[in-house]
């Protein structure tokens, strides 16, 4: 097996040079297309823009059959596909852009042998045709592409990818299989071997972690993002960046401002002409603009390396969404920076595009749920991110690693059991509270009536993110966690945040005063401490499982699962305020 083997690792590397005019693999791919060659499953994870095509193409050029690739997204594969056939390497796609004929004359083409690679939808699979097609010709390898769609606690979950395995399973001779993706936690990971049913894979995963990125968080309010942004566009004129935008609405009005300032800017999303996309994006990687500003539409197949900063004016669904934008800053490894704005409010807006996007009528009931789950579990993993005082390059490594490890108690942190119940509490602050809640909440951190002595933790870490340049306070507020919860219990689990906080806080509204609510135990407990904290208290108890909000109109804060810890001798609570050196940069006003 040894000369063989050498034989074919000769061959690969001849065909990387013929085809690609590169000279060696990347870390990770000649593993991969070894292990292809001699006809082992494998699964290979890495981030986007590692390299993860060359690993299926090259063996595909070598093998005397066919290689099917399975690919979700109908516009990447005909950019694949040309990029191929540039290259001369012989591939084609069959998709519902084309009529039965052409179809027809791919698949002819396919069965003559005249076809390398073969570029599927899962869907398509489906189809009778592809059935008896795939039952006749010499089939070699299954590529998988973006095979994280396989698992419902993935962030792209999508039911048609279901299939792969039972279409592999009817194939007269069973091929190789090899599945990648660039976003697998540890959980997506087996289900992407269990649902695809690889045998004895050979697991490949390269390195997440970007050392040339520096990552930063800033927590402001929703008001100060936009000048924030062009004064940070301003100051780095001569670089390129990219500012992503939770709507097309946003994109356009800050795309709007940053021209008014002077900043060459394009907006890009998904409501705009193909023509007109096209055009932003050619100026954008020409830099005739600068700046895009872009919704989550944007960088699928991008390839601009010197973007130096990326700036994300919300908190996205997910750290695999954020990893995956954030992670097109820096292509070519020089220093480039990523930064987070965010606010409690970003956090009501994520859960109910979150609870909007889980109404899928393709979808069963049960189905719908724990796609629902599974992106609240997603979601407050990222909402840990922007709490946490943890290394930020440390946190997401190990989310990739083990996405249940989360952050530390008491930091905003992912716990799976608390994701798993955590509701909407913010959609009752988005009921009942006043609109300058994300100014007041600021405004508290830097106070503390409370009278706690706020301890400095102490730097930490690798020195590329905010977190590890800055100190942090944390500031102890058991008390008033252990207030929040007397007052759930004495208000009998039956009312909301805005209640809550009132009747801590001693409130005298009518409303209050109507239903006898000053007559609570813990009415006026904690009248010394302003509106802003406690909220923060309560919003952080719910990412943190104590307590949960229900769904509804009229959401109502119960008690979570981890409820009964707030009761015991040794319950400790903390937030943490950040104490940023001016160096760090970000200092709002
Ligand atoms: P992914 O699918 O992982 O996002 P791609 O397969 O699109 O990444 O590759 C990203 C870029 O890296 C492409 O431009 C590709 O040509 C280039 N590339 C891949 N492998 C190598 C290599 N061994 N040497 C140099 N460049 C490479």
């Amino acid at each position: 097996a040894e000369p063989y083997r050498a034989q074919s690792q000769q061959a690969a590397l001849d065909a990387l040079h013929r085809y690609f005019g590169y000279d060696s693999f990347r870390t990770g791919q000649a593993g991969l297309v070894d292990a292809i060659l001699a006809g082992r499953d494998v699964l290979g994870v890495m981030p986007t823009g590692a390299g993860k095509s060359i690993c299926y193409q090259i063996p595909a050029t070598l093998l005397p059959g066919l290689t099917i690739v399975i690919s979700p997204l109908i516009s990447l594969m005909r950019d694949q596909v040309d990029a191929l056939n540039d290259l001369g390497i012989p591939a084609a796609y069959i998709n519902t852009t084309q009529d039965m004929d052409e179809q027809g004359m791919v698949l002819a083409q396919a069965a003559r042998g005249d076809v390398k690679l073969l570029y599927v939808a899962p869907e398509r699979l489906e189809t009778e045709r592809m059935r008896s097609f795939a039952a006749r010709v010499p089939i070699s390898l299954i590529t998988v592409d973006e095979a994280h769609c396989v698992s419902q606690w993935g962030q792209d979950f999508r039911s048609s990818y279901l299939g792969i395995g039972e279409f592999i399973a009817a194939l007269p001779s069973r091929p190789t299989v090899a599945a990648f993706t660039a976003t697998a936690t540890q959980h997506v990971r087996r289900d992407i071997v269990a649902l695809l049913n690889l045998q004895h894979p050979q697991v490949t995963v390269t390195g997440f972690d970007r050392p040339n990125l520096f990552f930063d968080i800033l927590r402001m309010p929703t008001n100060a993002k936009n000048v924030w942004i062009a004064n940070y566009a301003i100051d780095h004129a001569d670089e390129s960046g990219i500012v992503y935008c939770a709507t097309r609405k946003e994109t356009e009005a800050l795309a709007g401002l940053l021209a008014e300032r002077g900043v060459p800017a394009v907006a890009y999303h998904g409501g705009m002409s193909a023509q007109n996309r096209n055009d932003a994006q050619r100026a954008f990687v020409t830099d005739a603009a600068s700046v895009v500003v872009a919704t989550n539409a944007f960088g699928m197949g991008i390839d601009k390396s010197n973007v130096r900063y990326v700036i994300h004016h919300n908190m996205p669904e997910s750290i695999e969404a954020y990893y995956q934008e954030a992670g097109r800053a820096g292509r070519d490894g020089e220093p480039s920076r990523c930064t987070l704005l965010w606010n409690d409010s970003d956090i009501v807006t994520r859960r109910r595009l979150l609870d909007m996007d889980s109404q899928n009528d393709r979808m069963s009931e049960d189905e719908r749920e724990v796609v629902r789950l599974s992106k609240r579990r997603l979601l407050d993993a990222m909402i840990g991110y922007c709490r946490t005082t943890e290394c930020l390059h440390a946190y997401m490594t190990r989310y990739f690693a083990d996405p249940t490890a989360g952050a530390p108690a008491g930091t905003g942190a992912a716990h799976a059991e608390a994701a798993e119940t955590a509701q909407s509490a913010a959609n009752a602050n988005a009921a009942q509270s006043a609109p300058s809640q994300d100014e007041s909440a600021h405004a508290a951190s830097d106070d503390d009536p409370t009278g706690n002595d706020p301890t400095p933790a102490k730097p930490n870490g690798c020195g590329n993110c905010a977190n590890c340049l800055s100190t942090f306070a944390t500031i102890d507020v058991t008390d008033i966690a252990r207030s929040i919860s007397r007052c759930v219990h004495d208000l009998n689990q039956s009312f909301g945040m805005g209640k809550i906080v009132a009747v801590l806080r001693g409130s005298k509204t009518q409303d209050l005063l109507a239903r006898h609510l000053d007559s609570c135990p813990s009415y006026g407990v904690l009248e010394q401490v302003p509106q802003a904290r406690v909220r923060d208290v309560l919003n952080q108890m719910t990412t943190d499982g104590f307590l949960t909000v229900s769904e509804g109109r009229l959401p109502v804060v119960h008690f979570g699962p981890r409820a009964a810890v707030t009761a015991s001798g040794d319950f400790h609570y903390e937030i943490k305020r950040v104490e940023r050196p001016a160096a760090v940069g970000g200092r709002i006003g």
